[in-house]
Parts: structure tokens; C-alpha cells; sequence
């Protein structure tokens, strides 16, 4: 496959940071965004670069901010002349019962999770129908297909980029460009280890204790999936000639969760 310019979201951290790394080791111009500070983004930039990005961007936008995210995504255009994949991969999550949920968390959580999916989205379809070629893989969860207590905000977003990734393979499905969503189970990076640590305050019990509690309650394996088969996932829907025909679908990668 031809070098291609892939934007992806949330990428300065976990899962989003090894999809970029694998498609810049591949060969692949990255656009990156992320909250970080200065250093962070450089780290990262100086990785995907070694790593064999031709080209690597980053741009600054808060995914809570529509205005933001549609100037962001208008310069990475500009800038690199075209964006053939994009990866919406930024989200956070927030875990209280619904009636002390806060609603600025509540907010947040769409916004990011849910709502700057559909503005990214909008922003490249056109430049990708032009050109008849175009990838674009939503970073959903188990929480898109099933749900858990304590997390009525982060599922009602996941479900919701889910029923937006169906609707986009739709319009978009004769126009040579793919809308997928990936939902994995638990992948140990720092939004999980949050979590982790949560219950281990709550419980008085050790990170290792609590690591193996929170996996085997609901995933069969009892291990994590890891960063590096979600990059792979990813790179197989953008990049195989397979991956062509995937569209609309909603991928569980989760160690038998959503079987039960
Ligand atoms: P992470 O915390 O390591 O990474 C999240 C990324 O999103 C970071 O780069 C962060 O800067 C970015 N981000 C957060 N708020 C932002 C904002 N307002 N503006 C711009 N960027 C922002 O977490 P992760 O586990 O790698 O999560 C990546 C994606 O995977 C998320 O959508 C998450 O819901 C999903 N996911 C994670 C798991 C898991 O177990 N870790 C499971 C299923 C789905």
C-alpha cells in the first residue's frame, strides 16, 4: 500500500500513541492530536519520526470544542494536502451512579467520546469522496455494545458512535471509503489504570490485586488486551485489501466479553 496521511485523535497517550506508532513504522504521514504538554508532544513527535513517518504533525484542539475541531482538522488538511484515514481514538471516562453523575462529566464524556467523532468525521468526507478512497476507524469499547453500572454516560457515547459509525458506512459506502468501530475490552493504559486505582483506594488492596479483580470480572481470558493488537486491528481495516469490505461493522477485540 501506498504511503497515506492518517489523522488520529488522543494519540499523545495509550491506544492512540501505538496505532500512530505502528502506521508510522509502517510508513505512514501521521497528524496527531492529544492533550500533552509541550514536552509530551515532542516526545511523541521525535518517536513517530524514528519510528518512519515521512511527515508528523501535531495539532492542538480540546476534542470538547466543535469550533476547535473543525479549524483543526481545516489546517491538517491544508497542511498535508489530504487525509486518507482517519482514527477517532480520544476519550475519558467518568464512573458514578446516574443521580450524582455531575453534568459538566456528563457533558464532557459525549463531547469527547461521542460528539468530536461526528465533527472529524464531517470535516474529511468530503476531501475522501473526492479522491474515492478513505478509512476511518472509530476507537468505540464493549461499553458500544453492552453496558456497565456507573458508566451511563461513557456507554450512552460509545453506543452512540457506534449507531454514527453505521450511519457513515451508509452514505459513504459507494464512495470507496470505510466506517468502522473497533470495541475493545479492558487495555491497560492510564484511562484504565484510573480505574484501577479507584479500587484500590475504595478497597485498601494492591495495584496487582485489583489489576487481575477488574479483568477477570468481566473479561473470560482474565488477561488485557494489549496496545499493540488494537494497532494491529486498526492497521488491518486501513490497510489490507480485506479490510476494504469491513464496513458499518461494530469489532469486538475483548477476550470473550461481549460473548456472554
Ligand atoms: P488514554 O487516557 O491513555 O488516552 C486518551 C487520549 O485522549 C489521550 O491522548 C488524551 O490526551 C486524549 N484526550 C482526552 N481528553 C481530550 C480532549 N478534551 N481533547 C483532546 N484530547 C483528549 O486512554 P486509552 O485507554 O488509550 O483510550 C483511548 C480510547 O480507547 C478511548 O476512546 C477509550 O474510550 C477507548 N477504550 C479504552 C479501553 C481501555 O481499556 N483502555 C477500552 C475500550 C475503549
Amino acid at each position: 500500500m501506498d504511503s497515506l496521511t492518517l489523522f488520529i485523535t488522543g494519540a499523545t497517550s495509550g491506544i492512540g500513541f501505538g496505532i500512530a506508532s505502528r502506521m508510522a513504522a509502517a510508513g505512514h504521514s501521521i497528524a496527531f492530536n492529544g492533550l500533552a504538554d509541550a514536552a509530551r508532544v515532542d516526545e511523541v513527535k521525535a518517536a513517530l519520526t524514528d519510528a518512519g513517518a515521512p511527515e508528523c504533525r501535531y495539532y492542538d484542539a480540546d476534542m470538547r470544542k466543535p469550533q476547535d475541531i473543525r479549524a483543526m482538522m481545516q489546517s491538517a488538511e491544508a497542511d498535508f494536502g489530504r487525509i486518507d484515514g482517519l482514527v477517532n481514538n480520544a476519550g475519558i471516562q467518568f464512573v458514578a451512579p446516574v443521580e450524582e453523575f455531575p453534568t459538566e462529566k456528563w457533558d464532557d464524556v459525549i463531547a469527547i467520546n461521542l460528539s468530536a467523532s461526528f465533527h472529524t468525521i464531517a470535516a474529511v468526507i468530503p476531501g475522501m469522496r473526492e479522491r474515492g478512497f478513505g478509512r476511518i476507524v472509530n476507537i468505540a469499547s464493549t461499553h458500544g455494545l453492552i453496558a456497565s453500572a456507573g458508566k451511563s454516560a461513557y456507554s450512552a457515547a460509545k453506543h452512540g458512535l457506534v449507531g454514527l459509525t453505521r450511519s457513515i458506512a451508509l452514505e459513504a459506502a459507494t464512495d470507496g471509503i470505510t466506517c468502522n468501530a473497533i470495541c475493545p475490552g479492558w487495555v491497560r493504559t492510564p484511562l484504565v489504570e484510573a480505574q484501577i486505582e479507584a479500587r484500590m483506594e475504595a478497597k485498601g488492596t494492591s495495584r496487582q490485586e485489583e489489576a487481575r479483580a477488574l479483568v477477570i470480572e468481566r473479561q473470560p481470558s482474565g488477561e488485557f488486551v494489549s496496545i499493540e493488537q488494537i494497532a494491529e486491528f486498526a492497521d488491518f481495516l486501513i490497510t489490507s485489501s480485506a479490510g476494504a469490505s469491513f464496513n458499518g461493522a461494530a469489532l469486538p477485540i475483548d477476550g470473550a466479553w461481549t460473548a456472554q
